[in-house]
């Protein structure tokens, strides 16, 4: 299929992949709408993506070795011991090959590959959408259409939500489709690599290419290294999973936690973590986490969210806003990406829209509910129903492992295509 005009709400990771697919696919105008006006790469930290899923999306002309990542080769989980050594028991060290990133190098280097054509418009908050009628004779639905903060209103062929958690897609395509709280949160934090220097041990106690996971009864911190925003600069980022402090905030009665963003936590909550890394974590990870400055942590409920359907009429949705799954699974950025590999094989296999939407929706629909039922597995096994790790032993970590991916799989994301 050639030509036609297509809106995507969200500039994001997915917003800039879908863009990207549908320029290459041959639309004849494509427009980015995103909210945030600008500096979006000072927002995030860490992700990983599994060395199968990047070879896979590299093949597929979605990722590249341009974009800067830092390699991790083995996951080694950890407890806390009575003799208090410094990195604590080793459980397990499970072979596991990934790239790391820093969610702003991923971003930029996605965008600055979002071709010229495509009309980038930050600070562009979109309020409501319509176009979710079913395609009804061969005069076919009447275009998509955006409305903006700004009152402004314009038509498309396709609009896309590439909107995250709280889509405004999604409330048009499935307004039945509420994320669920997991009943506890992650706290984030990176900080400049060569501050471990001042730690007992220093550096050259936890090797570069291995990412650590703590675990303690109630919830475990995962840390990484992770390339830095400036070229040649590293970074180390952690996940601390948590049960929700008593003052996590709800915007009403029945709403669902609202989190802290970098720069909104004051020092007493802050101290509330650090008190509760010295207590439950090996002493040199307590110290790592320590080590963070408290502007440069952040506080996330953790949520997920299945969709009965990923379009309607001539809506269509990407990444989080089509399905939101726990971090356990380390999923979010390649299933993001592997959606827009899914959105330009449809394009391309389509002759007109109403062939698009379909091919799009049984390809995805799938595997975001595979992903969604096993980060909710990975999170009951590893944080709200974790085993006793004082009494685990390695043949028990990997029987436990094992039981947590069931049949499906799907640590990293689903292979392309499945
Ligand atoms: C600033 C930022 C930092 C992040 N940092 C990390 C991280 O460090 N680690 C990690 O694992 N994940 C991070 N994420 C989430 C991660 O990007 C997603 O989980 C995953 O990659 C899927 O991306 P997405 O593009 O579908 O959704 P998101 O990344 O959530 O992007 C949604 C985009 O839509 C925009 N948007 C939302 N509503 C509207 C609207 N009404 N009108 C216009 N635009 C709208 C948002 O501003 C945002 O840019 C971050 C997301 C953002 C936005």
């Amino acid at each position: 299929m050639r030509g036609g005009s297509v809106a995507v709400v969200g500039g994001s990771i997915a917003g800039c992949a879908v863009a990207r697919a549908a320029a290459r696919g041959g639309a004849e105008r494509v427009t980015v709408l995103e909210r945030s006006p600008g500096h979006l790469e000072d927002r995030g930290v860490g992700l990983c993506i599994l060395l199968d899923r990047y070879d896979e999306l590299v093949r597929a002309g979605h990722l590249d070795d341009g974009i800067r990542h830092h390699p991790v080769t083995a996951r080694h989980w950890v407890a806390r011991d009575a003799e208090g050594s410094a990195r604590g028991r080793a459980l397990w060290v499970q072979p596991m090959a990934m790239h790391s990133y820093h969610w702003g190098v991923l971003w930029q280097g996605l965008r600055e590959r979002t071709p010229d054509s495509v009309e980038f418009r930050p600070g562009t908050a979109v309020t409501a959408v319509g176009g979710a009628e079913d395609v009804d004779g061969a005069d076919g639905a009447g275009p998509a259409w955006v409305e903006t903060a700004t009152g402004g209103r314009e038509e498309h062929d396709l609009v896309v939500g590439a909107d995250g958690h709280r889509s405004v897609v999604r409330a048009a395509v499935c307004p039945e489709a509420r994320s669920e709280y997991a009943g506890y949160v992650a706290w984030r934090g990176s900080f400049d690599a060569r501050l471990l220097d001042g730690l007992p041990g220093g550096a050259a106690r936890w090797p570069e290419q291995e990412v650590i996971t703590a675990c303690y009864p109630g919830g475990q911190v995962v840390l990484y290294r992770i390339p830095g925003l400036d070229p040649g600069s590293t970074l180390v980022n952690w996940v601390f999973y948590a049960p929700a402090p008593a003052w996590l905030r709800r915007a009403d009665e029945d709403s669902d936690p609202l989190g802290f963003p970098v720069g909104a936590l004051d020092t007493a909550r802050h101290g509330e973590l650090a008190e509760l890394a010295e207590r439950v974590l090996p002493p040199y990870w307590a110290g790592v986490v320590n080590l963070t400055p408290v502007e440069r942590i952040l506080l996330q409920p953790i949520h997920d969210l299945e969709t009965p359907r990923r379009t309607a009429g001539r809506l269509l949705l990407a990444g989080d806003a089509a399905t939101l799954v726990r971090p356990h699974t380390t999923s979010g950025a390649a299933k993001a990406l592997q959606d827009a590999c899914a959105f330009e094989d449809a394009w391309r296999a389509a002759d007109d829209w109403a062939g698009l939407l379909p091919g799009y929706d049984r390809e995805r629909g799938a595997a975001g509910h595979a992903l969604v039922d096993l980060s909710r597995r990975l999170g009951r096994a590893q944080v709200t129903a974790a085993p006793d790790w004082a009494a685990i032993d390695e043949p028990g970590m990997v029987a436990w492992w094992r039981q947590q991916l069931g049949a499906t799989g799907g640590f990293g994301g689903l292979a392309l295509g499945r």
